[in-house]
């Protein structure tokens, strides 16, 4: 059994504080946890009211006399009676010396009633909840917000004193444990010296030191007060206004190390007012942001670094922070477009409101991308307006460098780059692709891109459109008689004058050469296109002025239409080809439509091109001779080789019509030859009959002049086969004369060496020097068939042929008429003095047998 404690040494010993109080208000019993707090003794206590010992301050006489009628409430009620909360100042045992300490107190009132059912005496209970107030206050104010039990948690009855006291003990530790392990500093400072009365780890640790309790301010951190924090308390102090502060630099002196650090900090500082309304306390707090700081610092300080390295490249930088809506350029990046610092703000439309209208859309459309994340990269080249109103074209880098977690973009920083030079290479290689350097016209690539695109659009919107094959008629000639200067000069007016003939939208190209086409879209109606290809004939037949000559010209043009005579580009290409070449074969200086039949044409020709490739090898050529007659004798002088094809299906085809196929296609070169050897061979046949060596003219195309290859080495193949070199005439058209090249000089010259002769065809179609016939030795004049046709009929024909007899026997040449076909221009011709004649009037020209059977009649007659 344990003993029954006594119940005064229990009271005794709490350490809760306990008054005991006689109904008239003195002093009948005190315990040592009241002393202590309270500061007085036992003996000075007994018998007294306890305000006589402790007179309230001023300011507390109000709290006196509730504390007074608590009291009597509980003893006239003989129930126990609470006050909440009370402020009355203590002397306080922490405070040092004199101080009196702001305190709050809960204080229960107990009746203890004897037997007979009075109040013996009333047990007053004051529990100091100051540290609980201060907390609850700090942390309202840190606006922490955290809602503490309501007052009537503490609104007790005596019975549940104890309880209460344990519930405000569990209470006070757990805001102590939330105060002490706060991540922020927390620190409370009482009074014009700043006494610390609470300090949270975190405070201990910024400033270094864990003894702070009870000890001014300015004592614990001396060197604070010249960095104006003291200041800044002694002005929330006086003013009751908060202070807040960011990233403060200060230096504190650590205790443990005596080193200087220097430290970066968010601070508030809080005035916490007492019941009455005066400012008496701080709250401060804060966080130590200065490993935020440095790595701030370091990001900056290496942003700077990369800021420089890439403007030392000549780039500009910009950074985005979206946030904020604000772009920090560089000073090079307002350079590069003409303007200084101050000139440029820092929204994004700075950069926006200057592009290109042209360049706008595809611009923004991939930063979109970019910040969609779409695409991992924003790269943009476009043109941006400078500062004196010109485009420059720039190369635009970016990439978001910030996210939030949503994927949302904080941040996008990019680079800058002048690329005009690029683009100015790139415009000059572009143009130099798809430009004709001469007149500045699209040439034959972009005039291909702009024909399908033009083909597309009128495919689409159903409209027609025609295509204009242009080629300058005798072009050649004005090279080669004015120079290729000149040539050039005419090339430029005539493409000017296309120019004007069309309409903006229509495009005029050149081919090369002196070939023009041109496109034109959205077409009334065929009327329009004759009347534009009218216009063209007539401007270019107007006279061109070149440097001191003047020139005139014309024009051959082929039309066709689309849809009508095709839809595909290459098949529109042709067409209008084709209808070119029927208006030049039809006597130039004029234009023609395509149509179906000259597609005919061109197919056949085609075929017939095709087919010539076998003929020599498959035995359809043949060799037919004519016989050329002596005038005065009447008897056969020499005879020309005239080439004939029998093909296969077609029967007999005429050199007018395969002969240009063989030239196109180089056939000509190996044909010649064959030629020449059948020509050569007959006349070592023949010779006998004649008792001298019998010539044979055989013609030579400009063509084979020009071939590279010197296989034609006539005059050695005659020597091989023992034959004298005046077996064989060479016979060459008049216009070669025209194309003059040292290639052909040379040519002539070397047959003339060889002792073979030459004669010049076809003269008086063309128009060249006489003095040329003088220079190449030419041996024979041939008048052509036009010349000898209408020498009957006109006047001036007789004329010509007449002085052109007179002029070659001048200049020691003969003269050989072709194409007579009648007795009276035979009759004519030798009356004027022609040496040789030749045509149908006498003998056509004939396989070698029949050829042979003329020469053994004429032998016999
Ligand atoms: P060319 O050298 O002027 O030949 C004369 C042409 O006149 C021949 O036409 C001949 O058949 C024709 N002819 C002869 N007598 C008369 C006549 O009384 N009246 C008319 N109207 N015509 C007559 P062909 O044989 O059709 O040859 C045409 C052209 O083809 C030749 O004109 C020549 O330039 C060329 N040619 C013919 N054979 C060869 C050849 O082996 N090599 C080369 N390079 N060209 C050839
Ligand atoms: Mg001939
Ligand atoms: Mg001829």
């Amino acid at each position: 059994m344990h003993e029954t404690p006594d119940f005064a040494a229990v009271v005794n010993a709490s350490p809760n504080h306990y008054l005991i109080l006689a109904p008239d208000f003195t002093v009948l019993g005190v315990n040592d946890a009241f002393l202590h707090v309270t500061g007085g003794t036992r003996d000075e206590l007994l018998r007294r009211n306890p305000f006589d010992v402790f007179p309230p301050a001023p300011d507390d006489a109000a709290a006196a006399e509730l504390i007074r009628a608590s009291f009597e409430r509980a003893l006239v009620s003989r129930l126990p009676h609470t006050i909440p909360l009370l402020r009355y100042a203590m002397r306080d045992p922490r405070a040092g010396t004199g101080g009196t300490a702001e305190r709050y107190w809960t204080i229960v009132h107990a009746p203890v009633l004897n037997a007979r059912g009075e109040v013996a005496c009333v047990i007053a209970n004051p529990v100091d909840v100051t540290e609980l107030v201060k907390l609850r206050r700090a942390l309202e104010d840190a606006g922490k917000g955290r809602v503490l039990r309501t007052e009537a948690s503490v609104f007790i009855r005596s019975q549940q004193l104890e309880e209460t006291n344990r519930m405000l003990d569990a209470e006070l530790d757990e805001l102590r444990r939330l105060f002490e392990q706060a991540p922020g500093f927390v620190a409370v400072v009482r009074g014009p010296q700043f006494i610390f009365e609470l300090a949270n780890a975190a405070y201990r640790r910024l400033v270094g030191r864990d003894d702070l309790i009870g000890k001014p301010f300015r004592d614990i951190l001396p060197e604070l007060e010249g960095q104006g924090f003291v200041g800044i308390m002694d002005r929330v102090l006086s003013s009751g206004k908060p202070y807040v502060g960011h990233g403060l630099k200060t230096m504190v002196q650590r205790e443990q190390d005596g080193m200087k650090s220097e430290l970066y900090i968010d601070l508030t500082v809080q005035p916490i007012t007492g019941v009455d309304g005066r400012v008496s306390s701080l709250f401060v707090q804060g966080h130590d942001i200065t490993a935020q700081k440095r790595a701030e610092d370091e990001l900056r300080i290496s942003n700077e670094r990369w800021k420089l390295a890439i403007e030392g490249t000549g780039d500009g930088v910009w950074d985005w922070d979206m946030q904020s809506g604000k772009v920090v350029y560089s000073a090079r990046w307002k350079q590069l477009i003409g303007y200084v610092e101050h000139e440029i703000g820092d929204s994004v439309d700075e950069w926006r409101n200057r592009l290109h209208p042209d360049d706008a859309q595809s611009a923004s459309a991939m930063l979109q991308d970019c910040l969609a994340g779409k695409v991992p990269t924003f790269i943009s080249e476009h043109r941006l307006r400078c500062r004196d109103g010109s485009w420059k074209w720039l190369l635009a880098r970016a990439v978001v460098v910030a996210r939030d977690a949503s994927g949302k973009p904080l941040r996008m920083t990019g680079t800058m780059t002048d690329i005009s030079a690029k683009k100015e290479s790139d415009e000059r290689i572009w143009r130099h692709a798809n430009f004709d350097i001469l007149t500045g016209l699209p040439n034959r690539r972009l005039f291909r891109d702009r024909l399908e695109q033009e083909v597309r659009k009128a495919h689409r919107s159903g409209v027609r459109a025609a295509l204009l094959f242009v080629d300058l008629d005798r072009f050649k000639d004005i090279n080669d008689t004015l120079g290729h200067d000149a040539g050039d000069q005419l090339l430029i007016q005539a493409a000017q004058r296309l120019g004007d003939c069309v309409r903006e939208s229509d495009t005029v190209a050149r081919l090369g050469g002196d070939e023009f086409t041109v496109i034109l879209t959205e077409l009334d109606g065929v009327a329009h296109v004759e009347y534009i290809a009218q216009n063209i004939l007539r401007a270019l037949a107007e006279p061109f002025h070149l440097d001191n000559e003047v020139a005139y010209i014309s024009g051959s043009i082929g039309i066709t239409l689309y849809p009508t005579d095709g839809t595909a580009p290459e098949e529109l290409i042709r067409n209008a080809d084709q209808a070119m070449y029927a208006a030049k074969t039809s006597g130039r200086n004029q234009f023609s439509f395509f149509t179906r039949s000259m597609q005919e044409q061109a197919r056949s020709r085609l075929r017939l091109g095709s087919d010539l490739r076998d003929a020599l090898h498959g035995g359809q050529l043949r060799v037919y001779f004519q016989p050329v007659i002596d005038m005065r004798s009447g008897r056969i002088a020499k005879a020309e080789a005239l080439l004939r094809w029998m093909h296969p299906g077609l029967g007999a085809v005429d050199p007018a019509q395969f002969i240009p196929l063989a030239e196109e296609s180089g056939m000509i070169n190996e044909i010649g030859d064959w030629v020449f050897r059948q020509a050569a061979a007959f006349s070592r046949r023949w010779s006998p009959h004649a008792g001298a060596p019998f010539q044979i003219g055989v013609n030579k195309s400009p063509v084979q002049f020009m071939a590279h290859a010197r296989s034609d080495d006539w005059s050695a193949t005659l020597k091989g086969m023992g034959l004298p070199a005046n077996s064989i005439s060479v016979e060459i058209p008049e216009m070669l004369l025209n194309k003059m090249t040292a290639a052909v000089a040379d040519r002539l010259l070397e047959y003339r060496a060889a002792g073979m002769q030459l004669t010049i065809d076809d003269f008086g179609a063309g128009y060249s020097s006489l003095a040329y016939l003088k220079k190449y030795g030419i041996d024979y004049l041939k008048i052509d068939n036009t010349v000898v046709r209408d020498i009957t009929a006109s006047e001036s024909a007789r004329a010509i042929a007449e002085s052109m007899i007179v002029m070659a026997h001048r200049l020691g040449l003969q003269v050989i008429a072709e194409g007579i076909e009648t007795a009276e221009q035979s009759q004519l011709l030798r009356d004027a003095g022609c040496d040789f004649g030749q045509g149908f009037l006498y003998a056509a020209p004939a396989p070698p047998q029949e050829f042979e059977q003329m020469l053994l009649r004429d032998d016999a007659g």
